[in-house]
């Protein structure tokens, strides 16, 4: 979602006839956008902030923002203790930039635009897009769950889908355009349409080609796997991908959608956050490990081929050795193709920052190494299965650690790399593994697939 954000910012101020600069020191604007998911994420924007300050005193003409989650958390402390910021935009006021930033070099003062997170704005949608083949769509922003440790309600707002006619078309705008593979972002993709019509939405934009659906009794205009159904119809478009989802709305449903649809990847981000009861009940996940278990079990007894990846919070508060033990316990047992592990980090505002913060930062680093090397066993012993495979991957371009080989992904989300021309980037390709890390399948180019 911040990726998408910063892509947001720069489509809106390339069509207000900015160009993108080399450096900061031949910038005339620089934005940072952050993430307050965490306090580290936070500390290294203030640290960055401080680095921006000779850059003021050699052009004054130049105007520095922050945009994102941390603009719309900190909002007037960022002013008061960064006088060199000249603006502060939340992630929901994206599409004013342009206005914001004009209004500053006019009339040379701060601005603050953060909107009020309950509003559930949807702006306006310009993105610049880092290559043509690729591309997020957001379907819906913000979110309604509350989970105890987690600021992004309060800093995104909540839970707003967009209308199913303007995703649909915006799919296919991109499609036309060159894009082969598109990924829906959301904080709970598949919740999609639950908050449709309810805030405002126009009535019409809630007529779906797809049939109608219920969930929990309750009718649908419109769902996740029904919006998945009709993204499907429009050709030329390869590869659908989504994230995040919730386990809590991990149906049946869901599932049939991703096994049928050509165009729908394999693949299921499904974050589990902890595998123990106690720590799932209090941090408000409203599903236990047991469910977590069946619809992973569920899920891979309907989409042949499937691989699915997890986060987990290490260190929330009270967690035992016995409760983190469950956790590993889970990991081991759902042999995830990828996990991000992170250390409980106390978000001011939240439900969790009320409890004490009681588990010490060495034993939450320690559990976060166990952990990892739990699930680097996993990926070691799974990616080595996979020598000797030939699977379809589209070209990203050439790998950052090393400019002789091209990287990409599989259908399901595996990473390979292999030797070949740059000019690969954006082809569907075909390549045998020969050799595998934990992290990335090694090839032999075979050849370009035919669509
Ligand atoms: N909406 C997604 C979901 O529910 O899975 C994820 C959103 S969150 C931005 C990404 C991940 O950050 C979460 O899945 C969680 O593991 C982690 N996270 C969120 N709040 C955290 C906190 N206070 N401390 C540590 N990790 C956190
Ligand atoms: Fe945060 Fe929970 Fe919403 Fe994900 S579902 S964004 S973890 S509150």
């Amino acid at each position: 979602m911040n990726k998408l954000d910063s892509e947001v910012a720069a489509g809106h101020l390339l069509e207000a006839g900015y160009a993108a600069a080399e450096s900061p020191a031949d910038a005339d604007l620089i934005l940072i956008n952050t993430c307050s998911v965490r306090q580290h994420a936070e500390d290294k924007v203030w640290s960055l902030l401080g680095t921006l300050r000779p850059h003021k005193r050699r052009n004054p003409g130049l105007v520095i923002g922050v945009i994102g989650c941390m603009a719309q958390r900190e909002r007037d402390r960022i002013l008061a203790r960064m006088p060199h910021v000249d603006l502060v935009c939340g992630p929901l006021e994206l599409d004013r930039l342009p206005d914001l930033v004009e209004e500053i070099r006019q009339e040379r003062h701060h601005i603050l635009a953060v909107g009020e997170g309950h509003v559930g704005r949807v702006p306006r949608v310009v993105s610049h897009r880092p290559n043509r083949f690729q591309a997020f769509v957001a379907i819906m922003r913000g979110c309604d769950n509350f989970c105890a440790y987690c600021v992004v309600p309060y800093v995104r707002g909540r839970e707003a889908s967009r209308p199913p006619d303007e995703i649909a078309e915006e799919v296919a705008a991109l499609v036309a355009d060159g894009v082969k593979e598109v990924t829906l972002l959301g904080q709970n993709v598949n919740s999609y349409g639950r908050t449709l019509g309810e805030r405002g939405n126009d009535s019409r934009s809630l007529l779906c080609e797809a049939p109608q659906g219920a969930v929990n009794g309750k009718r649908l205009l419109v769902s996740f796997p029904l919006l998945l159904r009709r993204l499907d119809c429009i050709a030329g478009l390869e590869r659908l991908r989504f994230v995040t989802s919730h386990p809590k709305d991990a149906t049946d449903e869901l599932f049939r959608a991703m096994a049928e649809l050509p165009s729908v990847c394999p693949y299921l981000h499904l974050p589990a956050q902890s595998g123990s009861n106690r720590v799932l009940r209090d941090t408000n996940r409203s599903y236990t490990r047991e469910h977590y278990l069946e619809r992973i079990a569920r899920l891979r007894e309907l989409v042949p081929g499937i691989e699915v990846a997890s986060d987990f919070i290490v260190g929330f508060p009270g967690e035992t050795e016995a409760e983190f033990e469950e956790t590993v316990a889970l990991v081991r047992q759902a042999e995830f193709q990828n996990c991000f592990i992170f250390k409980y980090s106390p978000r001011p505002g939240t439900k969790a920052a009320e409890m004490p913060d009681d588990v010490p930062w060495a034993t939450k680093q320690e559990r976060n190494r166990r952990l990892l090397a739990v699930q680097e066993d996993t990926m070691r012993r799974r990616n080595a299965a996979m020598v000797g495979r030939t699977v379809e991957v589209l070209v990203e371009g050439t790998s950052p650690r090393d400019p002789a080989n091209l990287t990409g992904r599989t259908r399901a989300n595996h990473i390979v790399a292999f030797p070949a021309q740059a000019a690969l980037a954006g082809q569907t390709v075909l390549v045998e593994i020969i050799a595998a890390t934990p992290l990335t399948l090694l090839g032999r180019l075979q050849a370009v697939a035919r669509r």
